[in-house]
């Protein structure tokens, strides 16, 4: 497996890129907007400097993972002669499903078809496609060059030689996989988004406040970020898709959504993105202020 495509050049497919391109692989990547090609490279050149200035990389290692780095807006062009492509476009059921319909059209007849999907049924990709063995979940966690986990998504019809294929190509990468079976929110967010929503049920019910709440976490359990902050960080409009998919998907009312959080994200504040969530953001600062909504 030399030559991989990835498609989606935001914040996860740029990460993508940089981790294959670094790994020796050669890389095109794809979008269908010339200007998040361009940011993608200019992001991958400082986070390459970054690693340059942590002595992490040599300067060699920067040009030849630079070099490796070819963009394209035309999926056709972008995809032929690939081994493998990772999805990782916007996160949108009826886009995901045309774009892999399109790939088993596109993409050689025995390249390996991985989507990076944080909450879609790899099944239901899989099933856009005539070789529904060949697809997979890759799902890197972000920042990409810096996470070590890649979960690996079994689809019900993944053929398990394309399982141990991905799963040893994440090890060359200089991550770890592990492997998992295709039900909703498959293991991180199974796990991640109820926390995070009774975070935001202990909030709500007035249990504790949002300094309060993050600090039990960060300090009693050792996560380096409190649930609430990790929802800002998130995005609130995430953890929200994410419960509905799980409630939705497992049919349990323990997976309902925090009032709390529904109001939130349809009064469009989304934590850091927006600049409000639990905490308030301004720029140049990285101090972390409790929102005055939720001053106590
Ligand atoms: P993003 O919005 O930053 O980037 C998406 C990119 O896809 C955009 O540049 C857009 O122009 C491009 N795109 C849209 N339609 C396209 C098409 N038809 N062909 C090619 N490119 C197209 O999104 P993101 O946060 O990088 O998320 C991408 C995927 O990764 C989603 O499936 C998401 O669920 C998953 N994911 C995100 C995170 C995260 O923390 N952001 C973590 C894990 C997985």
């Amino acid at each position: 497996m030399q030559q991989v495509a990835i498609i989606g050049a935001g914040t996860m497919g740029n990460g993508i890129a940089h981790v294959f391109a670094q790994g020796g692989f050669k890389v095109n990547l794809i979008d269908v907007s010339a200007p998040a090609l361009e940011k993608a490279l200019a992001t991958i050149e400082k986070n390459l400097d970054r690693q340059l200035a942590k002595e992490s990389i040599t300067a060699e290692v920067k040009a030849q993972t630079l070099a490796n780095l070819t963009t394209f807006t035309e999926l056709a062009e972008g995809v032929k002669n690939t081994s493998l492509v990772v999805e990782a476009a916007t996160e949108n059921l009826s886009l995901k499903l045309k774009i892999f319909a399109d790939l088993d059209r596109l993409a050689p007849a025995d390249a390996i078809l991985a989507t990076n999907t944080s909450s879609i049924s790899i099944t239901q990709i899989a099933a856009a496609t005539k070789r529904p063995a060949q697809v997979i979940g890759m799902h890197f966690m972000n920042p990409v060059p810096v996470m070590k986990l890649v979960e690996i998504i079994n689809g019900y019809a993944t053929d398990k030689s394309v399982t141990d294929k991905i799963t040893e190509l994440s090890r060359q990468l200089g991550k770890v996989p592990c492997v998992v079976n295709d039900y909703p929110g498959f293991v991180a967010n199974r796990i991640l988004m109820p926390m995070i929503n009774e975070a935001i049920i202990s909030l709500h019910e007035g249990v504790s406040g949002v300094a309060e709440i993050d600090t039990v976490m960060k300090l009693g359990m050792a996560h380096p970020m409190g649930p609430l902050q990790l929802a800002d960080f998130i995005g609130l409009d995430v953890c929200l898709y994410i419960m509905r998919v799980l409630h939705e998907g497992l049919g349990n009312p323990k997976y309902a959504p925090c009032p709390l959080l529904v109001n939130m994200v349809n009064a469009g504040f989304l934590g850091v993105k927006s600049g409000e969530g639990f905490y308030k953001y301004q720029a140049g600062s990285k101090d972390l202020v409790v929102s005055p909504r939720f001053d106590s």
